[in-house]
Formats: structure tokens, C-alpha cells, sequence
């Protein structure tokens, strides 16, 4: 192997874990015994008291958020306030009209009043549906849409977007602008957050209190096709509370960050949800990506716990590892990644620049939570995503839908329902959601592969499996053979149509600093992966490109490199990130 395992031995973590067997943990697994921790007081199941309220009253003056914008100006929030400001939220969209179960779409920026305001609508009965600030007018017109949406809470700087598609909104109830932070002061018909809250008491009843009530709405990152609206309800912050526990390992003392926008599951369920149902002061960075500025965040605030994903890594590794070293970022102990495969070389690479390295872990937007995890107290098989999460039968399945036994055989990847986090339903599409379900198993839409000891291995979503001359490939290993190739920073594979092998393996690649594309480099490329792979699986073509098309949330588009390269319609291309 290439990789050798790397070998955990809990005695030299200073804070040490809390799983530190997980066999031991996974034997004795109770879910119960995870809610009787949470001591959630008769009528109180929702996620906001469990995040924020059930904390004020403990320790009211601890730090839930620190908020850290774009212009480094800094704001602290303690839970007591943050209580408040959620409590006087729930006052103002009551007043306002909301009514339970309405859905409350968010589209701001990463700003403080964006976390009051969510918690407050889940106080108050309603549904919230984050999306990236960054979507254009019309993927926000669909989404609302299809979920016959009634409010829209923005910020002035986006409100135009909003305004151009205001007649196109039939369910649209109101506006909520929260303008308080920019100076433009014609906003039109629309309500001001600042307004609204003036008056409001701080104090307020709790209307959801029952574990299946609606919370959290998320549409998917539209990777493979249109994005689907995927339900949840309050019942998921158990997942998130013991995923964050034992897959973040969340210590009272962490400070921790998750980069994620909550316009992505990753930033609600990890932006939000796991980080305060443990009590632990959550960073929210208000800037996007940059190298030098990420790492400056960490070491302003002595970030301990870190969760980040591919794609900025990749990004990272491409900026190299004296920055970090230089910048001396000694408070971080632990380092997870998540939404696409984790390269082996990024888990690698994180021991060159942090001495760290970094733990990938698995789950989609209808799992809710973390499924498949590397765990501080396991040993790591680079390239592996890790073992099932205590409590949760992961297991691969073939075409008939029967548990496939034997180790290294692949197939699909399944979850027996019945997990916390799991998904209710995709709003206004039960069709497709009953679908997912087959036999015992909720189906994925990835393959994957299981080894002997249990640690699971993507292969890639179903999809984009190439078959070719007769075997399956997945891109990822070729992918990942292709960036541990100096001039490589990023490469997308797809399957090409070929009237021979049914498909061929062609790769598209972007080259790192410093290099030139030339027909030498692609014969250069194609050799490497030869002899990594061998010749049956390694790319035949190679494609330079500037970038790969990728999502919002950072997900190589292969879909798209493979319209684009058959000259077929894009499809939908909401999320697309801009170039
Ligand atoms: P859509 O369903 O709209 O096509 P999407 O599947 O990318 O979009 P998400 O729910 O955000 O939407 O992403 C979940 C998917 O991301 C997983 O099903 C898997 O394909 C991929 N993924 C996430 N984490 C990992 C990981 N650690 N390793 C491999 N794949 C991952
Ligand atoms: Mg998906």
C-alpha cells in the first residue's frame, strides 16, 4: 500500500478522546442513553432550547459564537444573548404571522442576526430553509418555490436579487431585511429586522416541541441533478449532539470552527447544531477562502477543532505547507473533512503542514449527520472514509438489495432506517423520497466498498462509475492517483463513450503553479497513473483546464464535464460555482 495506516495512540493526545473504542462504544450503543444526557425537559424537544436555551440556563455566560467578518471586526455572543436575541426573533415572526410549520428561507450573509433569526423561527414553530447568498435570483425563485415558501429574511446587498423575482413568488408573505449593518436606507416594501425586534420581550414560549415537528429544510447540492429538498425535523439533533461528541470529539474548552456556509447541510447541521447542542463556542467567519486569512482565524482564536472540506484542502495544499508551519498554529488538535472524497494525499499533506492528520468522514444532506467517520482514536487508512458510526448499520449492498458479506466487494452503499438525523421526506416530492427506500435499506447513491476490519472505501456515486472493457472504475482513485502528481492540482474523471470499450477513462486537469500544459506532461500524467493503477484503469485522455466546474459547496461537477465533453444540454446548474 502507499499509504501506510496511520497509528493512533490516545495516551499522546493531551485532551483525550471521548470515544476511545469505538468497538466498545458501538457494543454498547443506546440511543436513549444519548437523550437522557441532553436532559430535555418535558415539552422542550427542540433544537433551538437544546442548542441555546438548556446552555443559558446552565452557563449563560459562556461564549456560544464568535463572530469574526469579512472586515475583522469581531462581535462575541454568550448564550444568555443569544437566547435573547433568538427569543425576541420568535416574538417579532410570530407577530409578523408566522404560522407553524411555515417556511422561512434565509438568504444573508454569514452575519450574527442570521443565527438569532434561525433560532428564533425554530422557537417559533417555523421551518428554516438556508441558501447561499451567492445564488443568482433564480435558483432562489425555485427553491421557494418548491417548497411554497412564506418568508424571506435577507440582507440589503442581496435584496435586489429578490426584489426582480418578488411577482414570481405567489406564497410570499413577507421580507425581512436585517440592514442594521450598511448604510443603504430605502429598502421599499419590506420589513426591517431591527423594527421588528424593538419592542420585542426577551422572553418566549417555545411553540415545536415535539421531536417530529418540522425544523430544517435543505435542498442538496445539485451534483448529479436538480436539488432536491430534503426534510428534517427536531428529532435530528440527537445525531448531530452524539456525532458531535464523539465524531468532532467537542471538549467543553473547544474552540471550534466549521467553515461550511449554512447554505450547505454541513454549515447547519455542523455550523450550528453540533457545535451548540455541546456547548462549545463556535467561530462563524464571515469571509470566504484565503489561504493566509483561514490560518490567521485559526490562530486569532485559538481554534482547537477544525472541519473543513476537499476542495479547500486541495486549496491549502496548493499554497503550500510553510505557510501554516511559519504562522505556528499550535491550538489545533484535531482536523475532519467532508463532501467529497478526502484524497490520501490530503490526509497526508495535513501531517506536513499542522501535524495533524486530517480525519474524512461521510454523509449526505438526507442523512442529517455524519454516517462514516475516522475518530481521533482510530487508526487511519488514508483514502478510506472510516467505520459506521456507533448505533448506525452501514452496509454495502448489490442490485438486489441483499447485504453483501464478503470484504472488498463492491457495491451500494446503504443505511438501515431508523437513525435520528434521517430524513422525513423531500418536500412536495414523497415520489422520489420512497424510492430512496428499497427492501431493508435506504439507499445512498454512492458505491463504496467495505475491507476486512470494517473501514469503509467510496468508490464514487453511482453515477459516475466509467465502466470500461468491461470493469467498473471509479473516479476517485484515478483522481487521486492524478493530484499526487506534482503539476496537479485538481483533475475531474468522467467516462467517455467509446464504440470499443463502452467508455474510456478521460480526465480533465488542472495543473498547479509553475507548470505548462504540453503534450510531454499529458504522456507524463497518463504514465503515472499506469503505474499506480494500471493501464486498464488509467485515464487514456487528458484534458487541460483552467478549473473544474464545481457546486457552491465545493463538489466536482462531473456530470457537467461529461455534458460539456458530449456537447448534451447542462442540465441544471443552480449551484454551480462561478468561475
Ligand atoms: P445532489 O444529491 O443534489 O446530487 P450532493 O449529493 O452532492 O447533491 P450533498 O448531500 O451535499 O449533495 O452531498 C452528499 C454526497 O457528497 C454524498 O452522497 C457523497 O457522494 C459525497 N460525499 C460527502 N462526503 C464524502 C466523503 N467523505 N467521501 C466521499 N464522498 C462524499
Ligand atoms: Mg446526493
Amino acid at each position: 500500500m502507499d499509504y501506510p495506516e496511520i497509528n493512533k495512540n490516545i495516551d499522546d493526545y493531551a485532551t483525550s478522546p471521548n470515544l476511545n473504542d469505538l468497538k466498545q462504544r458501538t457494543d454498547n450503543w443506546s440511543w436513549e442513553q444519548i437523550e437522557n444526557e441532553l436532559e430535555i425537559p418535558n415539552k422542550k424537544f427542540n433544537q433551538a432550547y437544546i442548542c441555546v436555551d438548556r446552555h443559558a440556563e446552565k452557563n449563560p455566560e459562556k461564549l456560544a459564537m464568535i463572530w469574526h467578518g469579512a472586515n475583522d471586526a469581531i462581535e462575541n455572543y454568550t448564550f444568555q444573548q443569544f437566547r435573547e436575541e433568538s427569543n425576541k426573533f420568535a416574538n417579532a415572526i410570530t407577530k409578523v404571522g408566522l404560522q407553524k410549520s411555515d417556511r422561512v428561507f434565509f438568504f444573508t450573509d454569514r452575519i450574527p442576526e442570521l443565527y438569532f433569526a434561525c433560532f428564533g423561527v425554530l422557537k417559533a414553530g417555523g421551518i428554516i430553509a438556508p441558501l447561499f447568498s451567492a445564488f443568482g435570483p433564480e435558483p432562489v425563485a425555485e427553491r421557494f418555490n418548491r417548497a411554497e415558501g412564506e418568508y424571506i429574511i435577507t440582507t440589503p446587498n442581496l435584496l435586489s436579487k429578490i426584489e426582480s423575482i418578488r411577482s414570481e413568488l405567489p406564497s410570499l408573505k413577507a421580507i425581512i431585511v436585517i440592514s442594521h449593518r450598511s448604510k443603504q436606507s430605502e429598502l421599499g416594501n419590506v420589513l426591517q429586522y431591527h423594527e421588528i425586534m424593538k419592542d420585542m420581550s426577551k422572553d418566549f414560549e417555545i411553540v415545536n416541541s415535539d421531536r417530529e415537528d418540522w425544523a430544517v429544510m435543505h435542498f442538496t447540492s445539485g451534483t448529479t441533478g436538480l436539488p432536491k429538498g430534503a426534510a428534517h425535523v427536531h428529532n435530528a439533533l440527537i445525531s448531530h449532539y452524539a456525532t458531535g461528541k464523539y465524531v468532532l470529539d467537542l471538549h467543553e474548552d473547544d474552540i471550534y470552527w466549521c467553515t461550511a456556509d449554512p447554505g450547505w447541510v454541513t454549515g447547519t447541521s455542523y455550523g450550528m447544531f453540533a457545535p451548540w447542542s455541546n456547548g462549545v463556542t463556535s467561530i462563524i467567519y464571515e469571509g470566504g477562502f484565503s489561504a493566509r486569512k483561514w490560518y490567521e482565524v485559526i490562530k486569532k482564536h485559538n481554534v482547537t477543532v477544525w472541519y473543513t472540506a476537499p476542495t479547500a484542502i486541495r486549496l491549502l495544499m496548493k499554497a503550500g505547507s510553510e505557510l501554516p508551519k511559519s504562522m505556528d498554529l499550535q491550538s489545533l488538535r484535531y482536523i475532519m473533512s467532508v463532501g467529497e472524497p478526502l484524497n490520501p494525499e490530503g490526509v497526508v499533506w495535513g501531517e506536513a503542514a499542522f501535524n495533524l492528520p486530517i480525519h474524512d468522514n461521510w454523509w449526505q444532506t438526507e442523512t442529517g449527520a455524519i454516517m462514516v467517520a475516522n475518530y481521533p482514536s482510530l487508526n487511519i487508512r488514508p483514502g478510506s472514509m472510516g467505520k459506521a458510526f456507533p448505533g448506525i448499520k452501514v452496509a454495502i449492498i448489490d442490485d438486489n438489495f441483499k447485504e453483501i458479506t464478503e470484504p472488498d466487494v463492491e457495491g451500494q452503499l446503504a443505511v438501515k432506517p431508523g437513525w435520528p438525523s434521517m430524513f422525513r421526506t423531500y418536500w412536495n416530492d414523497e415520489e422520489r423520497y420512497q424510492s430512496r427506500f428499497k427492501g431493508e435499506w435506504y439507499i445512498t447513491g454512492d458505491r463504496a466498498k467495505k475491507d476486512i476490519d470494517d473501514y469503509f472505501w467510496f468508490i464514487g456515486r453511482d453515477d459516475d462509475v466509467i465502466n470500461t472493457a468491461g470493469h467498473l472504475v471509479g473516479p476517485f482513485e484515478v483522481e487521486s492517483a492524478l493530484i499526487e502528481h506534482e503539476a496537479v492540482a485538481e483533475a475531474g474523471v468522467i467516462g467517455k463513450p467509446d464504440p470499443v470499450a463502452m467508455e474510456i477513462v478521460k480526465a480533465f486537469v488542472s495543473l498547479s503553479e509553475g507548470f505548462e500544459q504540453s503534450d510531454e506532461l499529458r504522456r507524463e500524467l497518463i504514465g503515472h497513473c499506469r503505474n499506480k493503477l494500471g493501464p486498464g484503469t488509467a485515464p487514456r485522455e487528458i484534458e487541460f483546464i483552467d478549473t473544474l466546474p464545481k457546486t457552491r459547496s465545493g463538489k466536482i461537477m462531473r456530470r457537467l464535464l461529461k455534458a460539456r465533453e458530449l456537447g448534451l444540454p447542462e442540465g441544471d446548474t443552480s449551484t454551480l460555482e462561478d468561475d
